[in-house]
């Protein structure tokens, strides 16, 4: 008698099957219930029921975006005010006369202003002020353009006005704007079925209303860029840095405005998942805020302090990498120590913190006034009551750039995300 196989035993055996099975028939693993079936005429899914299920955050994330841009803002681009205006002819004649010339030309510029973002960051006033002239000229020469390329150099150009944000004093008049930007990049991109630039629309559009309102009315953009990524760009591309970078930062949101109503095993899944995505991108400026962001749900979500202060080190670590360059969410990377510190609920670390935001952090945020660290601050001392001991200087302006367009490494360059 036959020994009895042992290979069959093994993990790599079926270990069920979903539905009729032949011999020698060629056969899969369904990739939503993973049970292996037999795959005829090229069948991905065991049963049509998983088909639906694999793809239904996805189908009701589009739904979803299509039904809330139905509500909203006007997203007609107003005019850019008289000085660029007067400005306008000089840029016209500076373009060329071919259409493909032309096109090509701006969107060159397009590129450049989006790598020069993310190598300068905004806070330099003059550096703000060319990157929304030079955007805002760019999208007012096309606002009548049909063409096809045009209107994608459009929305280009007016990503860039979103994401350089609005200056002091800020208005509502002001955020409307910046959501009727944000909100025509997303109907742009919903409608080309473009779900990675869709998911970065989003992204950008959660971070204006966490700013101006609060998280739970910003959590459902990130959860449907979330879907978008999970279940289409990053099931198609694993590979690609860009895709897991988007991906990376929707899990991070999502887990900051939705993460206690997650199980605790849950929580740890998209934890682990967020470090994988953080090796795979390999990219020092997203280490320094994938090692924030780590800290603070470690902490948060997980009650693990001694995770969160091995974190930290991290933190460090990957910021030092800069020394002499100063980086627009410089505050946010100080903002987790402090949390952490106002977390132990010991007396004295509760005054180490309020220390460091009188000091360092009040100091970091006269280098770069934003409007959201400056609210930062007074969140801080109403919640801990404690007063400022120096009047805070207003802000000088909003600033919703936190998800740069591209990947960007010393080794490789840019990689355009299309
Ligand atoms: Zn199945």
């Amino acid at each position: 008698m036959q020994p009895l196989d042992e290979s069959l035993l093994s993990s790599n055996a079926p270990a069920k099957v979903c539905q009729d099975s032949a011999p020698n028939a060629p056969m899969s693993e369904c990739p939503n219930c993973h049970a292996t079936f037999v795959s005829r005429r090229g069948k991905k899914f065991c049963r049509d029921g998983c088909r639906y299920q694999y793809t239904q955050n996805l189908r009701s994330a589009s739904c979803r975006v299509g039904t809330f841009l139905g509500g909203l803002y006007q997203e007609q681009l107003r005019s850019p005010g008289e000085s660029l205006i007067s400005s306008l002819p000089e840029f016209l004649d500076s373009l060329p006369t071919g259409r493909t010339d032309r096109q090509e030309k701006i969107s060159q510029e397009l590129i450049e202003l989006n790598m020069s973002l993310m190598r300068r960051g905004l806070v330099d006033p003059a550096v703000r002020r060319y990157y929304k002239t030079r955007a805002a000229m760019i999208a007012f020469s096309l606002r009548y353009e049909e063409h096809p390329i045009d209107r994608e150099l459009f929305i280009h150009a007016r990503e860039i006005l979103r994401d350089t944000g609005i200056e002091a004093p800020i208005t509502a008049h002001k955020v409307y704007d910046l959501l009727g930007h944000a909100d025509a990049a997303i109907r742009f991109y919903l409608m080309h079925r473009d779900n990675l630039s869709l998911a970065r629309a989003l992204l950008v559009r959660g971070n204006i209303e966490r700013t101006f309102w609060d998280e739970s009315t910003a959590s459902p953009r990130f959860t449907w860029a979330h879907d978008l990524l999970s279940e289409d760009c990053y099931r198609h591309a694993p590979n690609d840095r860009t895709v897991a970078m988007y991906f990376h930062r929707s899990i991070s949101y999502r887990l900051r405005c939705r993460g206690r109503y997650l199980s605790v095993g849950e929580r740890g899944g998209e934890l682990a998942q967020l470090l994988l995505l953080a090796r795979m991108v390999d990219d020092p400026m997203l280490w320094v805020e994938h090692h924030r962001d780590y800290t603070g749900h470690v902490n948060q979500l997980l009650g693990d302090r001694s995770a969160a202060s091995e974190s930290l080190r991290d933190l460090t670590d990957a910021r030092n990498k800069y020394p002499n360059r100063p980086l627009d969410y410089d505050p946010t990377i100080l903002r987790s120590r402090i949390e952490f510190l106002f977390d132990s609920g010991r007396e004295s670390d509760k005054e180490e913190a309020i220390a460091l935001i009188r000091g360092k952090y009040v100091a970091l945020y006269s280098q770069n006034r934003t409007f959201y660290y400056r609210r930062q601050i007074l969140d801080w001392s109403a919640a801990h009551r404690f007063q400022m001991s120096v009047p805070l200087p207003k802000a000088e302006y909003f600033n919703s750039y936190f998800i740069p367009r591209y990947v960007d490494t010393p080794v490789t360059g840019a990689v355009p995300a299309k």
